[in-house]
């Protein structure tokens, strides 16, 4: 209920400083993901969902760079069902990140690959895009995914609505074996149901 509850460093908080303290999915979500579980979260934009996800996946990154992941291969990975929702998530992550020394980039379609194709090749730690430009980075063989050890799907449902199941699948299986699962979707139909039952832990936290 308060930000010096959460026992979290001071530079990952920096991004928090003008709240007063942490919305309910946050405080509900961070104890378990700091943990290590994965959550689903039933939720929408405005709950403050993305430092929900957010925060742990910098700790979680940060963590393993210290662990000695030395070749800044990203390690995190968010799945956003449009350009406008993954260019406001890395705006917070990149925003929260930066204090702590991590690089994020921002990938989707309908704009020149090349910048993209760039800043992955001078060391990425969190990826956030949509997943036909995912999809088409890994055939490229420009983005490896093998130390991605933290995913997150925001908005699920719309995601499987917008006909991005294919490309999530491929994506999701190109991630490390173990890994941390984040999804947050606002409702939950059974095709999302069902790639969480595929691809996380058999009991999710759900909040
Ligand atoms: P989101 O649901 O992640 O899109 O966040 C919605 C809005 O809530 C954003 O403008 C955030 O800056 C803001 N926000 C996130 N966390 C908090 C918090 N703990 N207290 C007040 N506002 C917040």
């Amino acid at each position: 209920t308060s930000f010096a509850e959460s026992k979290l460093p001071d530079n990952v908080l920096d991004c928090c400083k003008t709240f007063q303290k942490p919305s309910p999915i946050q405080s509900h979500s961070w104890p378990f993901l700091l943990d290590g579980r994965d959550l689903i979260g039933i939720a929408k934009t405005g709950s403050g969902k993305t430092l929900a996800f957010g925060i742990p996946a910098i700790m979680h990154t940060l963590k393993k760079n210290k662990n000695g992941k030395g070749t800044r291969k990203p390690t995190c990975l968010v799945l956003s069902p449009t350009r406008e929702l993954a260019v406001q998530i890395s705006d917070v992550l990149s925003e929260a990140g930066e204090p702590c020394g991590l690089k994020t980039i921002c990938v989707y379609g309908g704009s020149s690959k090349r910048p993209q194709i760039n800043a992955i090749r001078s060391g990425v730690d969190i990826v956030i895009g949509t997943p036909g430009r995912l999809r088409d980075l890994i055939d490229s063989n420009e983005l490896r995914l093998s130390d991605v050890s933290f995913v997150v799907l925001d908005e699920a449902d719309r995601m499987l609505d917008m006909g991005f199941e294919e490309p999530v699948r491929f994506i999701l299986s190109k991630t490390n074996k173990v890994r941390q699962m984040v999804m947050f979707s606002a409702t939950w139909p059974m095709e999302v149901h069902k790639l969480a039952q595929e691809f996380m832990d058999p009991n999710p936290v759900k909040v």
